[in-house]
């Protein structure tokens, strides 16, 4: 089987190195660490195609913006099995809105909301919550489209920016406005065929730029799982709460969901929440959860595609944790061309594996940094600790100016847990 699929981050190098375990893979237009023979022998090749020229058994969409843009449309027309979901499935994240009311209607816990593109109705709106305000473009926003703040006069200067287009051009004419939630937040990767579901490993994520949280928003620093605190009840709960009857809805209103539904959700006093779905593979999550399925990924994203029963995958007991090094600037304005070296040797780090995200060759066949995210090490151990460990030592061996990375990736887990035969 040839599987191609579409993206050139670290997402689609993890979605691409497991793949390879069982088939050849084919990535438009893919980034230059994923080209080589997996230790099965099936082989990964980049081609800078057009999707819809390719000739694949399965395509497998890994970003967001295809997906909306109607990509698994276009090819199921073609006849080809594919693993994500249509432009009416994709507006679960392409619109907040949307999802907002769907999930309403499939009464599913979720923050309080009201979607505006009125200024005054919003301000008014803001008015009637208590105790912090979250304030979120309606359209995509490469995940930094979300202010949470305590302070109103923050939130309607916030409001004012969005909705004026001047922070976040025609996403933002639309917001929604949430109450604050609070509690620990849990991502689940749900793989779909239309009603039925099988969850994939918990995974935590790190998304602000700085250790402890601080500083701005990033689309994601890191991330482990397994995760602690979801438990086999939480996410048992989440998958009957939220999953579930959103899946019942969306078949209700005549919506095939085929791919990846990804359930942000946070673990607050009333009980598991949804924050908001993506309809990809979260990213650094995915560098972390895909490694540790040990059952043949193709033919399940095949079963997903085909809208097949899906079988369960198993999965490792082992732990994974990933550490993202970002460019000079990130999250802000990047600088690229920065050269990166060390690579070689950070891969030789027992249980390490270095995913690709924002890099190039240059002229002299350098590989050098050329987006916001860089790299994603991520390193498999026999427990939390053992994988941050490798982690780590594997990003010490990597250099580029500019470079920078969270030091904190998975600590409290590692110390607060040394069994990861859960989630
Ligand atoms: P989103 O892009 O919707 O996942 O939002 C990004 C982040 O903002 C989430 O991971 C949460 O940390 C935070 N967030 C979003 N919505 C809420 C909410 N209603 N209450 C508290 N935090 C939120």
């Amino acid at each position: 089987m040839i599987v191609g699929v579409v993206g050139s981050g670290a997402r689609e190098h993890a979605i691409a190195s497991v793949l390879a375990r069982t088939a050849d893979v084919l990535v438009t237009p893919g980034n230059p660490g994923m080209p080589g023979r997996s230790g099965e022998g099936f082989a990964i090749r980049c081609v800078d195609m057009d999707p819809e020229e390719l000739e694949v058994d399965l395509m497998v969409i890994g970003p967001e913006a295809p997906l909306v843009d109607g990509l698994a449309d276009r090819l199921r027309a073609k006849g080809i099995p594919v693993f994500g979901p249509g432009a009416n499935g994709a507006r679960l994240e392409g619109s907040k809105a949307f999802m907002k009311d769907l999930v309403a209607r499939a009464q599913v816990p979720s923050a309080r909301y009201g979607a505006f593109d009125d200024v005054v109705l919003a301000g008014l709106f803001l008015e009637t919550l208590e105790g912090g305000y979250v304030i979120k473009t309606d359209g995509l926003a490469a995940g930094k489209g979300v202010l949470v703040t305590g302070d109103i006069d923050e939130a309607r200067k916030d409001v004012r920016d969005k909705l004026s287009g001047s922070s976040f051009g025609d996403a933002g004419r639309r917001v929604v406005i949430e109450e604050a939630m609070t509690g620990p937040e849990v991502s689940l990767l749900v793989l779909c065929a239309n009603t039925d579901a099988v969850v994939l490993p918990a995974a935590q994520d790190f998304k602000r730029i700085f250790d402890k949280d601080q500083g701005p928003n990033t689309g994601g620093m890191g991330a482990y799982s397994p995760v602690p605190v979801a438990s086999d009840e939480v996410v048992d709960l989440i998958m009957e709460r939220i999953v579930h009857p959103t899946l019942r809805q969306l078949a209700l209103e005549g919506i095939d969901y085929r791919g990846v539904l990804y359930a942000g959700c946070m673990l607050t006093p009333e009980g598991p929440k949804l924050i908001e779905y993506n309809i990809r593979f979260g990213d650094p999550e995915a560098e972390v959860v895909l490694p540790r399925i040990t059952s043949d990924f193709a033919e399940l994203c095949l079963q997903v595609a085909n809208g097949e029963h899906l079988s369960p995958p198993t999965i490792s007991p082992e732990a994974t944790v990933g550490v993202v090094l970002a460019a000079h600037g990130y999250p802000g304005t990047v600088r690229s061309g920065d050269r990166i070296e060390g690579l070689e040797k950070a891969d030789t780090v027992k249980g390490v594996k270095v995913f690709h995200a924002g890099t190039r060759r240059d002229s002299e066949g350098h590989i050098v940094t050329a987006g916001g995210r860089v790299l994603c090490v991520s390193a498999t151990g026999e427990d939390i600790a053992s994988a941050r460990g490798r982690a780590y030592e594997a990003v010490s061996l990597i250099t580029f100016d500019g470079a920078q990375y969270r030091h904190d990736i998975a600590a409290l887990a590692a110390q607060t847990s040394s069994n990861p035969r859960q989630g």
